[in-house]
């Protein structure tokens, strides 16, 4: 990336995070993807009961590894299925943390996600004592318009044509305001203000993370 690009980028991320924190939610920053996972061990500690929901960001990373690494209580949703899945989902809710990404965040200090089973968002909002995101550069949008607009053009296309889910958007690589029942978007959720300061944390990343 040209220094211009990236003295740019890191204006940009600093805006974002100065917003996110006047919405009672904590922001940092690390310049490169290598520098995620000591940052992770640092801010979580070992022996913590962890979960985490489906993130390219999270793999990329480096991050999934370390969760499952032994260093910590992982429920791990990877290893089960069925009534246990369920299970699992519900347990997540005691969790002391939680890590995820976002599929986009604002210049206002807002984390826009759609989900379609909900237990991603569900947890982003409510339950794990604590919730980390790790959030590339690429995910930094202008307002909610833009946000709304990237999950349909950009965000949902890649990942039902990751997971092989048979949806519109996975063949034109634009939303069709499906009825699918691979749907990847039957809920949205917008964090603005939060009453619990602290509890959801975003970790930028001056690198492009995931879709
Ligand atoms: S509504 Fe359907 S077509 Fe549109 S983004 Fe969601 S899954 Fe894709």
């Amino acid at each position: 990336m040209h220094e211009a690009v990236t003295k740019n980028t890191e204006r940009r991320i600093q805006r974002t995070m100065e917003a996110l924190r006047a919405n009672n939610m904590e922001a940092y920053y690390v310049k490169t993807a290598a520098e995620v996972v000591p940052f992770v061990e640092q801010m979580i500690p070992a022996g913590a009961t962890v979960s985490n929901g489906g993130s390219v960001s999270l793999a990329e990373t480096g991050v999934m590894d370390l969760l499952a690494s032994g260093r910590y209580h992982y429920l791990d949703r990877s290893k089960v299925s069925g009534e246990a899945l369920e299970q699992l989902f519900r347990d997540v809710f005691s969790a002391d943390w939680y890590l995820a990404s976002t599929n986009a965040v604002t210049e206002n200090g807002e984390l826009y996600n759609v989900d379609g089973t909900s237990n991603r968002v569900a947890a982003i909002t409510f339950g794990p004592k604590n919730v980390l995101l790790v959030v590339g550069c690429n995910k930094i949008v202008k307002d909610i318009h833009a946000a709304a607009t990237r999950v349909k053009e950009i965000a949902a296309p890649a990942n039902t044509d990751r997971l092989g889910c048979k949806t519109p958007c996975a063949v034109t690589g634009t939303c069709a305001d499906c009825h699918s029942p691979a749907r990847i978007c039957c809920t949205t959720t917008i964090h603005r203000y939060q009453r619990i300061a602290g509890r959801i944390k975003v970790l930028f990343v001056g690198e492009p993370l995931g879709f």
